[in-house]
């Protein structure tokens, strides 16, 4: 059975703080309290949250999961249930039935249908493909129900029997002398590892375990306008259900790779575009480049550096099909940097015929405020 990766189940990151672990699992615990969400896979949920809380909280369980993920040998049988951190009161299972006075009612059943696992696929795509949407297939490894034995693990015409060591509950009860009396705990049966069901005869073509990994090819349609960190859920493209149930969910993540002359923030487009100075004083018409084709574009005689313009409709397309954004285009002036010797005599002469600074109104007007700022210095 595949676990969840805690910090998936708290929605962190590796990195997180101590201080972010504690404050997601509040959140999500309250959300997921089985005494206030009513959802029917709340209870699953809750516990998983505190599950992966009760590591991710302990610095040396951190650590310990931080190496060696779910599949820590040292862990024993039903991952944290082995219960011996947690002195006399048995394993996690036991404390959380505990403190839901569940006394073993609220306990899954072993041979209950369980959703599979959800997958999570990132998909890095171009600029362009994320604007436009594409159609790509991706292949993903998943676990699927073997097609041999249909996921009973038994060998064709065998079929699997009640586990004799807790007559097929998957369970079996512990007694144990604490400080406060004696207590009843129920752990995970070690003979069928909670399955409650005993292969005598195991199916040759996945060992036993009803699953085989498989690499699966899917078609995916990316959306036009699909953002990054934006994701796509493709129901029942998850790994296969447990004891017949439904698939679970396989969710794309988008990561967009930056383009070279485009940036953008939502459906809108930016870029910069260069100009040279005699562009800018005379004004003219140039081609800017945007995502649909060339665009002309009349530049006004005495266009300033940082002048935007707006091209409207030019941008991204709406994942949600709500229009198109825009491009803006931020005007920027070369100062040139290699000037023949004819160049410098012409700018000379415009220097000498333009005077010193009266360029235009605006230029006067921003040139008498650096004067004054300098003589209050
Ligand atoms: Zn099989
Ligand atoms: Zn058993």
């Amino acid at each position: 059975m595949s676990k969840r990766d805690y910090y998936e189940v708290l929605g962190l990151s590796k990195s997180a703080s101590k201080d972010e672990i504690k404050k997601a699992y509040r959140k999500l615990s309250k959300k997921y309290h089985p005494d206030i969400n009513k959802e029917p896979d709340a209870d699953e949920k809750f516990k998983e949250i505190a599950e992966a809380y009760e590591v991710l909280s302990d610095d040396q369980k951190k650590a310990h999961y931080d190496q060696f993920g779910h599949t820590d040998p040292n862990q024993g049988f039903g991952g944290f249930g082995g219960g011996s951190d947690f002195g006399g009161f048995g394993g996690f299972e036991d404390i959380f039935n505990t403190f839901f006075g569940g006394g073993g009612s609220r306990r899954r059943d072993p041979n209950a249908p369980r959703q599979g696992a959800d997958l999570q696929y990132t998909m890095t795509v171009d600029f362009e493909e994320a604007a436009f949407g594409k159609e790509t297939d991706i292949e993903i490894p998943r676990e699927e129900t073997c097609e041999t034995c249909h996921g009973t693990g038994a060998k064709p015409g065998t079929k699997p029997e009640t586990c004799k060591h807790c007559n097929g509950s998957g369970q079996v009860s512990v007694e144990q002398n604490t400080p406060f009396g004696k207590i009843v705990n129920r752990r995970t049966c070690h003979y069928c590892n909670g399955t409650g069901k005993e292969i005598k005869q195991k199916c040759s073509t996945c060992g036993g375990n009803g699953k085989v990994k498989k690499r699966k090819k899917i078609h995916v349609k990316i959306p036009a306008g699909i953002d990054d960190g934006q994701q796509l859920r493709m129901a029942g493209q998850g790994e296969g259900g447990i004891n017949g149930g439904p698939a679970g969910d396989l969710y794309i993540v988008f990561h967009i790779r930056p383009h070279e002359f485009f940036e953008r923030d939502g459906d809108d487009i930016y870029c910069e575009m260069p100009i040279t100075f005699v562009q800018a004083s005379l004004g003219d018409e140039i081609e800017v480049p945007t995502l649909h084709g060339k665009v002309k574009l009349k530049i006004p005689a005495g266009t300033q550096t940082g002048i935007k313009f707006r091209l409207r409709g030019k941008g991204v397309p709406n994942v949600r099909g709500y229009g198109v954004g825009d491009q803006h285009i931020q005007i920027r002036i070369i100062t040139p940097t290699k000037l023949s010797e004819k160049q410098k005599q012409l700018l000379r002469e415009f220097a000498e015929v333009s005077g010193k600074t009266p360029l235009g109104e605006q230029e006067e007007s921003f040139f008498s405020k650096v004067k004054r700022a300098f003589k209050g210095e």
